[in-house]
């Protein structure tokens, strides 16, 4: 009788730390467990990613991350990355996730897990004001040309018969060097030349040519993360279908969301 109690004990033992193994959503990612939720971003990239006058990260996507945090129930706790190390720290699992402005891509999608698209975008060139040579991508055959490193304008440069692509970590670098003479023109996403341009550079510098390309923002997380995925996609539409979205998104564009 006693071996059967002691047998029936162990059996309920095993089955309810079965059931909380279940429970955890740390099968793939230890960091799951805890609250906080790790954000990698490269802060060179307003209005998505920038430090403010305080030395506190600020712009859209930070907002919209912590508004998705809140929504999940997950403290956002924000890391300070090199664009280009961003997918790596998400491979290595020293970050949970990335809002960083960064294009969905066929290729990135090996290495990382995208959510559903939160901004749509698109690359631009920008000259000095005073050049009336270079009035789009055609006319940077040959010519010098600056983008940030790791990023789909640095590609699409490269891409530039004859052209030499400079690489640089940030954003307001690749405008210096324009500035400076350099380079003969920059390759960057659109909404993020127009804020530098609007903020910094109304008088000295000037887009020319269509946009280059559609491309979709994604947050990107581990291939293995899919319950978060989820979760971050879920968070997403309630908060375009409630409308704050829109509002973070006239808060720094100061126009209405084209994405309903
Ligand atoms: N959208 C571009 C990319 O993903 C640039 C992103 C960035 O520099 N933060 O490559």
């Amino acid at each position: 009788m006693a071996k059967k109690w002691l047998v029936g004990t162990l059996m309920a033992i095993m089955l309810f730390s079965l059931m909380g193994c279940g429970d955890s959503k740390a099968v793939n990612n230890k960091s799951e467990t805890k609250k906080v939720l790790k954000v990698g971003t490269n802060p060179n990239f307003a209005p998505f990613d920038f430090m403010d006058s305080d030395g506190k990260m600020a712009g859209f996507d930070i907002d919209l991350i912590h508004a998705i945090g809140k929504k999940i129930g997950r403290e956002i706790q924000m890391e300070n990355i090199a664009f280009d190390g961003l997918i790596p720290a998400i491979q290595a699992g020293n970050i949970d996730m990335t809002i960083a402005g960064m294009t969905i891509t066929e290729a990135r999608k090996k290495s990382v897990l995208f959510s559903d698209p939160y901004y749509q975008s698109g690359l631009i060139v920008a000259v000095k004001m005073d050049n009336s040579q270079i009035q789009s991508i055609h006319d940077l055959t040959g010519k010098k040309i600056a983008a940030q490193i790791g990023t789909t304008g640095a590609m699409s440069a490269r891409k530039i018969e004859g052209a030499t692509v400079r690489e640089f970590n940030a954003s307001p670098e690749t405008f210096m060097e324009l500035k400076n003479n350099g380079v003969d023109a920059v390759v960057n996403d659109l909404p993020v030349v127009q804020y530098f341009i609007k903020t910094n550079g109304a008088k000295d510098f000037k887009m020319v040519g269509e946009v280059l390309s559609a491309e979709s923002y994604g947050i990107a997380m581990n291939l293995k993360n899919t319950e978060l995925a989820a979760e971050v996609n879920r968070a997403l539409a309630e908060l375009k279908k409630s409308g704050e979205y829109d509002k973070i998104y006239e808060k720094w564009f100061g126009q209405k969301s084209p994405q309903k």
